[in-house]
This record gives C-alpha cells, sequence and structure tokens, in this order.
C-alpha cells in the first residue's frame, strides 16, 4: 500500500495513529494521503461512507479504517476517538477538518437563523466535540496533537457567510484555550487556515465560465493556485515533531493574501 512509499526514515508520523474528520473528501482526504504515506495508522471520519471506503482501499485498508460520523452528534465524535484507540491502540493526532461553507455570501438581512446555527455547528461545534474527547484520550496518555481546519475567513470579514466567519474565527478562539489548558499534559493545539481551494466545498467558486474555462483564484502569489496537497503540507508540519514547540498558532496557508 502507500503507508510504504516512503522509506522508514523519511516518514515523519511513523508509529502514530490519527484521526480526521471530513477525511473522505478534499482537504482532509488529501492528508489522510500524506498522514498515510508518512507511516501513520489514518481513521477516517465522514458522512460519506462510500467515499469513505474507498479511499481507506486505495491507501491501505490494514492501516486505514472508516468509521461513520457527524461532528455535530457528540455521540458519533466520542465513538470515532474509542475506534481509533479500539483498532489502533491510542490516539496521537486528532484533526477536527469537517466542515461547511452554508449559504454563499449574503446580507446579514438575509442570512436565516438555520443557516448560521447549520455552519456554526459543523464548523466550531465539531471541533469543540473533536477537541474535547481527543483530549479524554490525550490527557491520561500525557501527549497528543490536534489539528483543525480554520480558513482566512479566521482573520478577515467579507469574503464568505456571517456564520461561516464566525465560526472560523471561533476556531481560533478554541484553539488558544486548550492551548492553554492542554500545554501541560504535553498536548498542542493549532489550526491550519486554507485559501480558496479547489475542493467539492469551493465547487461554485471554481465552476468555469460559459466557454468552459475554469477562472484562476490567485492569493497574491501569481501564477500559482493552492492546492489540498498545500494544505496537507501544513497539517503534516502541525502534526509533526518538526512543529513541537509550536501551540495555539494559526498557520495560513494563503500565499500572503491576508497580509495584503
Ligand atoms: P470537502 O467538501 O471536499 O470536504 C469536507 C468533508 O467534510 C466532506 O467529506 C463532508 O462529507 C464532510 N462533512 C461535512 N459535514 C460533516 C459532518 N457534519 N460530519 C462529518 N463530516 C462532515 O471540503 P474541503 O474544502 O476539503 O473542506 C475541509 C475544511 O477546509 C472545511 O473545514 C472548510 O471550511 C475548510 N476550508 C476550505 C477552503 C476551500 O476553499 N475549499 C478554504 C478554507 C477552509
Amino acid at each position: 500500500g502507500s503507508s510504504s512509499v516512503l522509506p522508514p526514515e523519511a516518514r515523519r508520523l511513523e508509529g502514530k495513529v490519527a484521526l480526521i474528520t471530513g477525511g473522505a473528501s478534499g482537504i482532509g482526504a488529501s492528508t489522510a494521503r500524506l498522514f498515510s504515506k508518512n507511516g501513520a495508522k489514518v481513521v477516517i471520519a465522514d458522512l460519506q461512507d462510500e467515499m469513505g471506503h474507498s479511499l481507506c482501499k486505495e491507501l491501505n485498508p490494514e492501516c486505514t479504517t472508516f468509521v461513520h460520523c457527524d461532528v455535530t452528534k457528540e455521540t458519533d465524535v466520542e465513538n470515532a476517538v474509542n475506534c481509533a484507540v479500539s483498532t489502533y491502540g491510542k490516539l496521537d493526532i486528532m484533526y477536527n477538518n469537517a466542515g461547511i461553507i452554508g449559504v454563499k455570501k449574503t446580507s446579514i438581512l438575509d442570512n436565516t437563523q438555520d443557516d448560521f446555527e447549520q455552519v456554526i455547528k459543523v464548523n466550531l461545534l465539531g471541533p469543540f466535540l473533536g477537541t474535547k474527547h481527543a483530549a479524554r484520550v490525550m490527557i491520561p496518555a500525557r501527549k497528543g496533537c490536534i489539528i483543525n481546519t480554520a480558513s482566512i475567513c479566521s482573520v478577515i470579514g467579507g469574503a464568505l457567510s456571517h456564520g461561516y466567519t464566525s465560526a472560523k474565527h471561533g476556531v481560533h478562539g478554541l484553539v488558544k484555550n486548550t492551548a492553554v489548558e492542554l500545554g501541560k499534559y504535553g498536548i498542542r493545539v493549532n489550526c491550519v487556515s486554507p485559501y480558496v481551494v479547489p475542493t467539492p466545498a469551493a465547487r461554485d467558486i471554481f465552476e468555469p465560465d460559459a466557454n468552459g474555462v475554469p477562472p484562476t483564484i490567485y492569493s497574491n502569489l501569481k501564477g500559482k493556485n493552492v492546492t489540498p496537497e498545500d494544505i496537507a503540507d501544513a497539517a503534516l508540519f502541525l502534526a509533526s515533531d518538526d512543529s513541537k514547540y509550536v501551540s495555539g498558532h494559526n498557520l495560513l496557508v494563503d500565499g500572503g493574501y491576508t497580509a495584503l
């Protein structure tokens, strides 16, 4: 399987167990591939069962497990964490990545309570529950690493909906609070904040024009579009010992967009 592509000495996560929510698609799936290539056992937790199972087959069924999980349901998140521990004996890396965009950018007058609540539930309550249940097993182990996918919307306004921006700002708040609390147990907590990445979630933004030409969404690194693999690389940094003194941080992977 692809978990043996790199020689053991080059694998950054050899012997580690990682759980990735929203791991069946997009950034989560790219990260599952990269973590697996780097020697980790990976549990993919997602709503999309078929895609999750086929990714496990593609990677290496012996080192990869799928578990159905709705991150807005505490019993599902609890079960996903327990699945990692019962299958592979422990949980080293929790990646709270599942997210939805909800409605597109809209006036506060048109943004509905339903949309706001749903986006907050998946994008903020989800990371809260994931962090809580990861901490439940990481505190006794006196080590662990928790990563969340936020967004450039964690530091700027005006790009997407009110719910999305509020949730993503909130993710960094949660990261700071838990980094402060959990540091004494050797647990690091961080988030990675992507620019617009071509995944199913951002489908609308990448829709081809009337002539079938796909748009080019540069940040300010002209000529370079960000890929899901770029985000996976940042997640690997945060998951590995390369970042062993990094905690409470929001790692922007945006080509300098928010620096403007
Ligand atoms: P994606 O749609 O390809 O993947 C998201 C995955 O999350 C899907 O597999 C989906 O089934 C899963 N999911 C959705 N709701 C869930 C729930 N309640 N429980 C469990 N799983 C659920 O999108 P993506 O772009 O890879 O998104 C991953 C993360 O990246 C999200 O948090 C998103 O907000 C963030 N993000 C994306 C972009 C972008 O431009 N694509 C930019 C910044 C941040």
